[in-house]
């Protein structure tokens, strides 16, 4: 992954090629000192070990972090990368970056530092969440007691909290829930009541169908949005 601000195709080949070097499948010999260790970097027609080659002060950085790579490249005024021929494959596949290990340190940190803020927002996304959450419960609690006003407030915190809880895809959540919309709340009203206050739960676990269960305690839920309509009992 490239961070955004380095996404963007103008950056990308704003990079000069780094350089190949290879890690090589057959015994070689380095053409100026003899050796035959550790990757080597072909000059012309020769054969050259990283030292020879002036390459050996650069550090290895394997594949597989994109954005940790491209800064890497981005901080390197000398960069490589290390080729490895796949018989299997027969072609040359990188296996990373040779890149200036105080580049390598920069593009770590810088890496690091995303890393954090990323974390710190993730944080501050979940507390303003948890505080949207309480605030949507105020909301719908107060506008269940204007819509029940004999309701036990108690009650009607208790179904906002139901209702609200994110993610649950109960009413509280949806649209017309956040509206706070009168036939939302009643809907959800409706459903906590089943839940709270018949033997709607009962019903269905001794295996009686869903329909046929509603039906049953219809009058109940009606009884209680009824009594929790009536303002202080009497008729308003
Ligand atoms: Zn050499």
């Amino acid at each position: 992954m490239t961070s955004p601000k380095r996404a963007g195709p103008g950056a990308r080949s704003a990079l000069p090629e780094p350089l190949r070097v290879f890690d090589p499948v057959n015994d070689w010999k380095c053409t100026t000192c003899g050796t035959g260790e550790g990757l080597l970097f072909l000059e012309g027609q020769s054969a050259l070990c990283l030292a020879c080659a002036d390459l050996d002060h650069l550090v290895f950085l394997p594949r597989g972090d994109a954005a940790l790579s491209r800064r890497a490249r981005v901080h390197s005024r000398l960069c490589a990368v290390v080729l490895r021929f796949s018989r299997a494959r027969k072609q040359y596949e990188r296996q990373g970056l040779l890149v200036e290990p105080q580049a390598l340190e920069r593009a770590e940190a810088e890496c690091e530092a995303d890393e954090g803020a990323r974390a710190l927002r993730r944080e501050r996304d979940e507390v303003r969440r948890a505080g949207e959450d309480k605030a949507l419960i105020l909301d719908m609690t107060a506008a269940l007691l204007r819509l029940f006003p004999a309701c036990p407030p108690h009650d009607a915190a208790s179904l906002a909290g139901h209702t609200a809880v994110r993610g649950s895809g109960r009413v509280g959540r949806s649209a017309a829930g956040r509206a706070l919309d009168d036939e939302a709340l009643t809907l959800a009203a409706v459903a906590w009541i089943r839940h709270r206050r018949t033997d709607y739960d009962d019903l269905l676990m001794s295996g009686m169908d869903r329909a046929d269960a509603r039906e049953r305690i219809r009058g109940a839920v009606d009884r209680v949005l009824e009594a929790w309509r009536a303002a202080g009992g009497t008729a308003s």
